[in-house]
């Protein structure tokens, strides 16, 4: 066990536990509020930064915990603006973040595992394996990172932020880091991006989904379905073997019913060229939902090329036809813009991939 491993990373705990901690520190209360202003509202990363502890504490804090565990590498800023972070872990792991400006909010895609066990097909991420999940605190610290390297430290940003788990990993194996996380990032006196500003992704573990329809405090859901048969989801998605599509949308069926006012629930169609974008798929993908009776938007999102994976985004006359035939079918359809190509930072392009062009150096950064 390394020194890191044994020190509690503090940006990892919730209000009431830091209150804990800090309590069994045989300090005051107040204490606990200090220190978690600091981290989450100031978006400080040291002890040190947080000149209203008695220094004899900072020292002492330093000795236990950890105010911060992840190092930023190298940042990737794309033509778009949108900036991908490739961070390390302590025990050198790669994490991947994207910010992604737009011009009424920022997204924040976060990673909620190093790697990936799942093996999607068309996904650059998938390539890495699973190395491992990560902790609450390395979650909350992925935001905190882009808000400091976009606004500046503790500044407060000029638009909303609501963030996305789609970046490298399953976020249902690694479920209980991520509603934790969620929730330190929900508190009013931290970063407060409440649930229904966040949108978690899933290739379809059933039960996790079907545990997210009993939360009443939950992020939005999407569902990443990427084919209308089980003969062609179980090859692009192989974790359909294990939950096939009627299973899986049994379960979104139970959850959609427990929709309440402003939650969002969606479907995510990855559009390969030649291979799930045709006419006869479309139908399938209506009927599919319609003998569910789903509800839910269908989000089309032209695939990112990504050498070595062997698929090809579907022209936009094929994504346009596609759309249209789940329309006159009565399914509500949206088209996703790519962002961040350039950079690798689009859609299952993230696998730990360093371009030299772009590279601005760790040190440049804010908050770093
Ligand atoms: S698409 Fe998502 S779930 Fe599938 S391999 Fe990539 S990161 Fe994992």
């Amino acid at each position: 066990m390394s020194e890191m491993d044994k020190k509690t990373n503090l940006t990892g705990l919730s209000h009431a536990e830091l209150v804990e901690f800090i309590e069994q520190f045989g300090e005051p209360a107040y204490r606990a509020r200090q220190i978690f202003g600091a981290l989450h509202h100031r978006r400080l990363r040291s002890f040190d930064e947080i000149s209203e502890l008695p220094k004899a504490l900072r020292e002492r804090l330093n000795e236990s915990a950890t105010a911060s565990t992840l190092t930023i590498e190298s940042r990737y800023i794309s033509e778009d603006g949108t900036r991908r972070f490739l961070m390390k872990t302590h025990d050198n792991l790669p994490v991947e973040t994207v910010f992604i400006p737009e011009e009424r909010r920022d997204t924040i895609c976060f990673s909620s595992q190093s790697g990936c066990p799942l093996q999607c097909t068309f996904c650059l991420t998938a390539q890495l394996g699973l190395l491992r999940s990560l902790t609450p605190g390395e979650i909350v610290e992925q935001i905190i990172i882009a808000l400091n390297d976009a606004y500046g430290v503790g500044e407060k940003p000029l638009r909303g932020t609501n963030l996305v788990g789609m970046g490298a990993g399953e976020p249902f194996l690694n479920f209980d880091s991520l509603m934790k996380a969620l929730g330190i990032m929900a508190d009013p006196q931290g970063l407060f991006i409440v649930p229904h500003r966040v949108t978690v992704s899933t290739a379809g573990i059933v039960p996790r989904v079907q545990e997210l329809a009993t939360i009443p405090q939950r992020p939005n859901l999407a569902i990443s379905l990427g084919a209308p048969t089980n003969e062609m989801r179980d090859e692009l998605m192989p974790i359909n073997k294990k939950w096939p599509l009627e299973e899986l949308l049994g379960a979104c069926k139970e959850f959609e019913q427990t929709l309440k006012a402003g939650e969002r629930f969606t479907f995510e169609y990855v559009m390969l060229d030649g291979v799930n974008d045709s006419d006869e798929q479309a139908r399938q993908l209506a009927n599919l939902l319609n003998r569910h009776d789903l509800h839910a938007r269908v989000n089309l999102i032209p695939h990112n090329p990504a050498d070595p994976l062997p698929y090809q985004p579907s022209p936009a006359e094929r994504v346009e036809q596609f759309k249209s035939i789940l329309e006159s079918k009565g399914v509500r359809t949206f088209v996703r813009r790519p962002r961040g190509r350039d950079i690798f930072a689009a859609c299952g392009q993230l696998a730990a991939r360093r371009e030299t062009n772009k590279i601005q150096a760790s040190s440049q950064l804010i908050g770093a």
